[in-house]
């Protein structure tokens, strides 16, 4: 299977159906919004809260050795001068002059540079009917890449990942923009100003008085709620390595160029992990850990094509691995999971700052090390925009005057739909409502349902498709006699008949957790 033809042109149609359906909202819309802070409305809120659990059900619940925590949002200024993120959070930010515009001068290369890349696909792709080559060809493939595109891709590529390995990285980007004649994607001026380090932490006060106040930051990222705490969840846990922490909450980012929705945002969540383990034996867990993740991303019904593993070219100031699980968004392969091998960095730093222990006494050994650390972080808005993505489909259906219309349903894992059954009375008298209310009654305290009873049947379906809900239940006028309702499953529109008293048990099978975390 490979992507689909116009997924691409998707992306708009998803952000608004997001929008028209009560997923996602911009943030404080009645003022005009704010840059890249979003609200989840109704249905949103809803597929949130299943991909958190989904998460720590397979991460929490299912490990033995895996706990949880919910550490605060504000964090001892220090932490972040041990973490790193004070001197080293950076992004590289160029402005342009004429148009007053901000952009980071990584970016601005790398967009350049996937030009390059298109165009040499381009190229292949036309060669390719000409010849009858398949894409995945050797010819297809030497063809793409010592084309003039492809080997202009490739020589930039090389000479970014001087750049970025390089002395003078600010000046090497500078002179790359300035060499290579990229231009402001809005305006086309090249009136470029010198690249400068932008750090991407808020800044916030602790205190009321201006002279007592302390200067803190909003964390920028959950991990480190979890290093600091790992010595009282280790001893109160009474935890033998290895052992996880994991933690779902809330994280800041003042990003300079903040686009594409919800996949870039200042205000977000992670959901992370971090595994302290033997130093030694990082590398093992890295591959166990990258196995883990992808598997959980695919159980969920992300789409095998549409994941892939890319490793860093550079790594973080923590690292000695790192690999993304990227996924195919409508505008590309991009970063969705971080799996990072962190050392003992963390822990080492945060010993030398606060002058406390955070060991670990091996009993096998007899030896007092500090733990070293393999992190899995997530990000649930990411994940969240992925699964939009990969659920938005577009179909021709049937209608009943023997045509056909086009029905946008979302196709998402029954275990992540924010409804899982909608009941109807086909019409709203006969005693027809009062049967279907009291089967929506007793459906309620096992799985968000929903009542509806306006418009025609017809119209009750589209709208329930288009919030992905997996079961929509008609009761009609044979029900009052036969007590039976009929059950139509949202992807292949197939309608069962089966008492009322089994429709719980029925819902009930299909929300299989065991798939997902087996
Ligand atoms: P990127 O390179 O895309 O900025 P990153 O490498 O800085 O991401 P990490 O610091 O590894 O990201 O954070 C872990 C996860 O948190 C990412 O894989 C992503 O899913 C999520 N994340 C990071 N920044 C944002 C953001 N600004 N908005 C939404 N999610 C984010």
């Amino acid at each position: 299977m490979s992507i689909p033809m116009n997924y691409d042109e998707n992306f708009p149609k998803i952000t608004s159906h997001a929008k028209e359906y009560g997923f996602v909202f911009p943030s404080s819309e009645i003022y005009d919004g704010l840059g890249a802070v979003y609200d989840y409305g109704q249905m949103g809120v809803e597929l949130k809260n299943n991909i958190k659990t989904a998460w720590w059900k397979a991460m929490v619940q299912m490990h033995e050795n895996i706990v949880g925590l919910d550490a605060a949002i504000l964090m001892h200024p220090t932490t972040w001068k041990a973490s790193g993120h004070v001197d080293a959070f950076n992004d590289p930010l160029i402005d342009n002059k004429d148009s007053k515009k901000r952009y980071r001068a990584d970016v601005l290369i790398e967009e350049h540079i996937a030009k390059y890349e298109a165009k040499a696909v381009k190229d292949a792709d036309k060669k390719a009917r000409k010849e009858g080559w398949a894409t995945g060809d050797e010819a297809y493939q030497g063809f793409l890449v010592n084309s003039r595109n492809g080997r202009k891709a490739a020589e930039l590529q090389a000479r970014y990942e001087a750049v970025l390995n390089g002395e003078n990285m600010l000046q090497g980007l500078y002179d790359f923009i300035v060499e290579e004649g990229i231009a402001d994607p809005e305006s086309g001026s090249k009136n470029w100003s010198e690249v400068k380090q932008f750090n991407l932490m808020f800044k916030t006060q602790l205190g009321a008085t201006a002279g007592s106040a302390l200067d803190l930051y909003l964390r920028p990222e959950t991990a480190q709620g979890i290093f600091v705490n790992y010595l009282n969840v280790q001893k109160t846990g009474r935890q033998k390595l290895p052992f996880g922490i994991a933690q779902i909450g809330k994280a800041f980012r003042n990003e300079i160029v903040a686009r594409q929705f919800i996949f870039r945002m200042r205000e977000f969540e992670q959901m992370e992990m971090q595994y302290f383990i033997k130093p030694g034996t990082q590398m093992e867990w890295f591959e166990y850990w990258k196995a883990a993740r992808s598997k959980w991303h695919q159980a969920l019904g992300l789409k095998p094509e549409y994941l892939q593993f890319h490793t860093h070219e550079k790594l973080a100031h923590y690292a000695d691995a790192a690999e993304d699980i990227q996924f195919r968004f409508p505008f590309g392969f991009k970063e969705l999971e971080g799996i990072h091998s962190r050392t003992d960095f963390d822990l080492g730093n945060h010993e030398e700052y606060s002058g406390k222990k955070l060991r670990y006494f091996d009993p096998e050994t007899q030896e007092s090390y500090v733990p070293y650390v393999l992190e899995t972080s997530v990000g649930l808005d990411r994940t969240f925009l992925a699964h939009l993505s990969n659920a938005y489909t577009e179909e021709e259906v049937p209608n009943a005057k023997g045509g056909t219309d086009t029905r946008v349903v979302m196709k998402f894992h029954p275990l992540l739909a924010p409804i899982k059954a909608a009941i109807f009375p086909i019409v709203k008298k006969d005693g027809l409502p009062e049967v279907a209310r009291k089967l929506f009654d007793e459906l309620k305290y096992d799985f968000p349902v929903d009542y509806e009873e306006k418009d025609t049947i017809g119209r009750r379906y589209r709208r329930h498709d288009a919030i992905g809900t997996p079961y929509c239940i008609a009761v009609d006028h044979d029900t009052l006699q036969d007590q039976a309702v009929t059950i139509r499953d949202r992807d292949t529109m197939e309608q069962v008949r089966l008492p009322l008293t089994e429709v719980s048990t029925y819902i009930k099978r299909k929300l299989d957790w065991r798939e997902v975390l087996g």
